[in-house]
């Protein structure tokens, strides 16, 4: 039996499909397969890509 790697009193339920770090139904991201941890390193990814999109769209019309 293993542990959530952010919740050790508690029973993990998944291992994130990024880094196999253990997660439980606490866990932010664990309905999606990930831990909290890469939930925010995709957010920012996603932030980051959207902003490069953005600017790519503005410069573009000009
Ligand atoms: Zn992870
Ligand atoms: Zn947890």
């Amino acid at each position: 039996m293993s542990h959530c790697s952010r919740h050790p009193e508690k029973k993990s339920t998944g291992t994130c499909r990024v880094c196999q770090k253990t997660y439980c139904p606490e866990c932010t991201g664990s309905s999606i397969g990930i831990c909290p941890g890469c939930v925010y390193k995709g957010l920012i990814i996603l932030l980051i890509v959207m902003i490069v999109v953005s600017y790519s769209a503005w410069f573009g019309i000009f």
